[in-house]
């Protein structure tokens, strides 16, 4: 690959050092920029389930080299869906030929340990590129995007050539570059915890729940049990935590906040309604389970646009979903992998940032929408998830013309082809004196 002779480095301002924050930090750092990431919190507080990692986000940690044994991950091998009340297998979607089909496994990770291993592939002093610095107990304030300052509460101004906003569903970027969200309070509410498997051993509880799978209770109307009663489980961290995500309808829950960090709840309150009547084994877990927390879900509607002078938000800022595709980090990581790419060495759009981040949001935002839309399809039925499709429709191509998201058309997108073929174009556009950056973004998507 040969230097653009117009490529030139940036200094990149990443605000919200979550695991989008991240990822953008490794991907920007290894095409050369020098990165600051700064965050409202001390990482100490962290806490969290499970993240799995699916090969369309686990290409890009191969490609930046990023010590995935670091982050502890599962190796998954199966999508297994029971019956809420039994327990008994209903359905099974088989990864045993995933590594083999696609290059990688499926990872499952536990969110602590992902994020340790990005921040230090950021801020490592090995590997290519300048280590990322990282600036905790920085909350955003206020941007300006045309100067590209950010301001922090503690009165700290930072200007950078580029800011993206990596900082969550509730980003404050994401107002300043005066997106508005259309959201509302999801039909269903999340409780999160975690089992150690010296307790599943110590107490003789279900003995597969270590299996290296994800396993799902509900998820679509049976009777008199509501489709938003759902249980999704998966062990991480090496296999000795298995995380438990307990979803059921809002209105059966008290908890009206969001975030990570809660007062625990007691058991009682995922007990509530249909979990009664759920399968003994797993109500034996979660009785049995440690670091519960509540987990507000919101439905958000795709923004208008990611991008302003020179600002672009990324990961949740820029297209929060509902969890049940399990791809809000890969589309994160997605992003972040985008970024580094159009303003890696082999373009130029370094000498042109705003023109970089329209070309950001033209290739990531079709793809990241359609995702968000299949998240919310799966919301009301885990048939609906990547896996299951290709089972209700085994087919792939079937399923695709159904619309359906399938593992074949997230594992087999091509980013580079794809920013390379439209790289070309793009930029003839945008050098033309005909509309606005946003109007020839439209004109280039129509
Ligand atoms: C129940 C549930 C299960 C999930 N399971 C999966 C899964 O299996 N697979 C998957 O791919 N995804 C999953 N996700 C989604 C995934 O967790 C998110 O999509 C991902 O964490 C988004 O990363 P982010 O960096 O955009 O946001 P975050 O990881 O939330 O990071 C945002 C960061 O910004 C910081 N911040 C916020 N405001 C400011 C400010 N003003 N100034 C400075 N810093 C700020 C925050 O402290 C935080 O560190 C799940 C989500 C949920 C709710």
């Amino acid at each position: 690959m040969s230097t653009h002779p117009n490529w030139k480095q940036l200094h990149v301002a990443v605000v919200g050092g979550g695991l989008g924050g991240m990822a953008a930090a490794v991907a920007l750092r290894r095409a050369g920029h020098k990165v600051s990431i700064y965050e409202r919190r001390d990482f100490k507080v962290e806490v969290g389930a499970s993240i799995s990692c699916a090969y369309n986000g686990g290409q890009w940690l191969r490609e930046w080299g990023v010590d995935v044994k670091r982050g502890k991950p599962v190796n998954l091998m199966k999508l297994t869906m029971r019956d809420w009340e039994t327990g008994k297998i209903l359905n099974q979607y088989d990864l045993d030929h995933y590594e083999e089909n696609w290059g990688l496994p499926y990872y499952m990770f536990h969110r602590v340990d992902m994020h340790e291993m990005l921040l230090e592939c950021a801020t490592s002093p090995d590997g290519p590129g300048e280590p990322a610095s990282v600036v905790v107990d920085h909350i955003a304030k206020s941007l300006d995007e045309e100067k590209g300052i950010v301001t922090f509460e503690n009165g700290e101004v930072v200007k950078a050539d580029v800011i993206i906003g990596s900082d969550g569903i509730r980003s404050v970027l994401r107002k300043e570059i005066g997106v508005i969200p259309q959201m509302r309070s999801a039909p269903q509410t999340c409780y999160r915890c975690n089992v150690k498997k010296t307790d599943i051993e110590k107490f003789g509880l279900m003995a597969d729940a270590v299996d290296p799978a994800i396993q799902f209770w509900g998820g679509f109307t049976k009777g008199d049990i509501n489709r938003y009663y759902k249980i999704v489980m998966s062990p991480c961290s090496d296999g000795e935590i298995v995380s438990f995500y307990c979803f059921m309808p809002t209105e059966m829950t008290n908890h009206t906040q969001e975030g990570f960090v809660f007062e625990e709840v007691p058991v009682s309150d995922i007990m509530a309604g249909m979990y009664s009547r759920l399968d003994p084994q797993a109500q034996g877990l979660i009785e049995h389970s440690i670091d519960r927390m509540p987990w507000r879900l919101y439905v958000h509607q795709p923004y208008p646009y990611w991008h302003k002078g020179k600002a672009a938000i990324l990961g949740d800022a820029a297209h929060p979903m509902m969890p049940h595709q399990s791809q809000g980090a890969c589309m994160a990581i997605e992003d972040a992998a985008a970024l580094g790419i159009i303003f890696g060495k082999e373009y130029d759009f370094t000498s042109n940032v705003e023109a970089g981040l329209s070309f950001y949001e033209h290739i990531r935002k079709p793809r990241a929408t359609r995702v968000q839309a299949a998240s919310a399809r799966a919301t009301e039925n885990l048939n609906e998830r990547i896996g299951f499709t290709s089972l209700s429709a085994p087919d792939a191509a079937l399923a695709a013309k159904e619309g359906k998201l399938t593992v074949n058309e997230m594992n087999e997108y091509n980013m580079h082809d794809h920013i390379a073929k439209e790289a070309k174009e793009f930029k003839h556009l945008y050098a033309s004196p005909h509309g606005s950056p946003k109007a020839q973004t439209a004109k280039l998507s129509a």
